[in-house]
């Protein structure tokens, strides 16, 4: 049994909390490792040490920095391999994805490396007589993230590159179901020039993110996870004086118009649907086909495509579809809501329930499921499933399909399947949500845009990664300055606008 560490000042650093997480192989229900859940002492000593290490980083010019983040591109790159196995074997879900998931994460670590572009200041020349305004970004200081186990790679690494690149040092708190990735990404970056403590990882549970919180140097907080922890996070945060962004979870929908490719549109839910097995922020959950007639065809053309899935260990190779869920727990919370599904009315087309593996009876694999006829009281419709379970919510109209993405507390993604230009575009403009798909199932935007959700999938100011990252982990400073042309005319008292 693998007894995982902290990562602290560019080594490995056993914890002394005598507290662990069983870490699981998700296909085998087997413990693999424990990861510490280490104290608030052992934090506040990382964040001292951190402090340290930051004044000579957020001191070195970006363009240093930014060396480090090609360096570790290509770190990356390298070991790009490795990196899926190492979180395929504790998230489940296939190597294929997998690699998606490092490199989402690496598009970020290449936009970073344009640091010194994305800091540069504002200037006015002239404001006034003599007089000439420049705003500079300086960094925060010490900042942290906290993630969730659905993307091991990608999130910690759109939360540590960007900070890293503006001159922060980070306490990166990863998921405690899949730590492994974070300390590799860890001991990558030191190889590619991060100077020792500039990257902490501490690993814990709730002890150590109130810790976080609680930690008057820690300046700013970047979170990923289930909505109720990120509303907590941020009011906590906020209320000690730090910057906080938080991003929950979600309820995505995709409306099928009567005039979608309706073989496009199946094949789009049954990926972004079933894929990781659902345990994705931006899987599609709910199918809003618009008529009856569309609906109908729509579950004709659904059923043998999730008929046909391959459920399975990512060992099995590139053949499989997608794998188990996170734990147990999660594979029962899943069931129990398929349950209830059941017993309120909606309508089991396909059954994933008590679905077992031949030689991997005691991995969390759940099959897939598709309901019909769900409708917006159910808990199916109203709670983030996180599972590979699809719901079918019929709408009579184009409006009635809309109008239930604008009522949904969550606003995360939505996409819209049509021909129409004209469709599309007014619902794009409409829809009250942060991330938006037009013939796209999961549109997750690249690593030079942002990204962000909105009502209860985001707490906080501005989004994750591409410029709005560098805004977040850096604090503006703007000087006003004026050099006098030799005559000296009196003190001015009053508060005035320019002349
Ligand atoms: P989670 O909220 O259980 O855990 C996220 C992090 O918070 C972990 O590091 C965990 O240790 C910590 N945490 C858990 N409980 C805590 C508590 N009571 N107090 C303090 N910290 C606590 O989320 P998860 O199950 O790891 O991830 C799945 C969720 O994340 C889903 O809801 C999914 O939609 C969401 N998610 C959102 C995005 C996004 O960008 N909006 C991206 C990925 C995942």
């Amino acid at each position: 049994m693998t007894e995982l560490t902290n990562w602290i000042n560019g080594q490995r650093v056993k914890s002394t909390s005598g507290r662990f997480a069983d870490v699981y192989n998700p296909a085998t229900g087997e413990v693999q490792a424990k990861t510490p859940l280490s104290t608030a002492a052992e934090l506040n000593d990382a964040v001292a040490k951190a402090a340290e290490a930051q004044k000579a980083w957020g001191a070195t010019n970006p363009q240093r920095r930014a060396r480090v983040m090609m360096a570790f591109g290509a770190l990356i790159n390298k070991h790009m391999d490795e990196l899926a196995e190492m979180l395929s074997r504790e998230h489940g879900k296939t190597l294929p994805d997998a690699r998606g998931d490092v490199q989402r994460g690496l598009e970020v670590v290449e936009v970073c490396m344009g640091a010194p572009s994305l800091l540069k200041g504002e200037f006015t020349d002239d404001g006034g007589p003599g007089i000439d305004l420049y705003s500079m970004r300086q960094p925060l200081g010490v900042v942290a993230g906290i993630t969730p186990f659905n993307f091991p790679a990608m999130i910690p690494l759109w939360k540590m590159a960007p900070a890293l690149a503006c001159g922060n040092a980070m306490i990166l708190k990863p998921s405690e179901r899949v730590p492994s990735t974070a300390l590799r990404l860890a001991e990558l970056i030191q190889e590619a020039g991060l100077p020792d403590g500039v990257l902490q990882v501490v690993n814990g549970d709730k002890e150590v993110v109130d810790a976080i919180l609680d930690n008057e140097t820690i300046a700013g907080v970047g979170f990923v996870g289930s909505t109720p922890i990120a509303q907590y996070i941020y009011g906590r945060a906020a209320t000690n004086g730090k910057r906080a962004q938080c991003f929950g979870g979600a309820k995505n929908h995709m409306i099928i118009m009567p005039d979608a490719d309706l073989d496009k549109a199946a094949d789009a839910l049954v990926g972004a649907g079933y894929g990781a097995a659902g345990e994705r922020c931006m899987a599609i959950s709910v199918a809003v086909p618009v008529g009856q007639k569309t609906a109908d065809a729509l579950i004709e053309k659904l059923v043998p495509r999730i008929e046909k899935l391959k459920v399975g260990p990512y060992t099995a190779g590139e053949d499989v579809d997608y794998g188990p869920v996170i734990t147990a727990t999660a594979k029962s919370r899943i069931e129990g809501l398929i349950d209830s599904g059941v017993n309120q009315g909606a309508k089991l087309v396909i059954d994933g329930r008590g679905f077992e593996m031949q030689g991997y009876e005691n991995g969390f694999f759940v099959g897939p499921s598709l309901f019909d006829n769900v409708t917006p009281d159910m808990d199916i419709y109203r709670e983030e499933i996180f599972g590979p379970v699809l719901s079918q919510v019929r709408a009579d109209s184009y409006e009635e399909a809309l109008n239930l993405v604008i009522d949904n507390p969550y606003g995360n993604g939505t996409a819209i399947y049509t021909a129409d230009g004209d469709t599309a575009r007014d619902f794009a403009h409409r829809v009250n949500v942060g991330m938006v798909g037009i013939n796209f199932p999961i549109p997750v935007p690249l690593s030079y845009h942002t990204f962000g959700g909105w009502k209860k999938s985001a707490f906080g100011d501005l989004n994750q990664y591409g410029p709005d990252a560098f805004r977040f982990y850096t604090k503006t400073k703007t000087v006003t300055a004026r050099w006098f042309s030799g005559i000296k005319d009196g003190a001015a008292f009053n508060f005035k606008a320019m002349d």
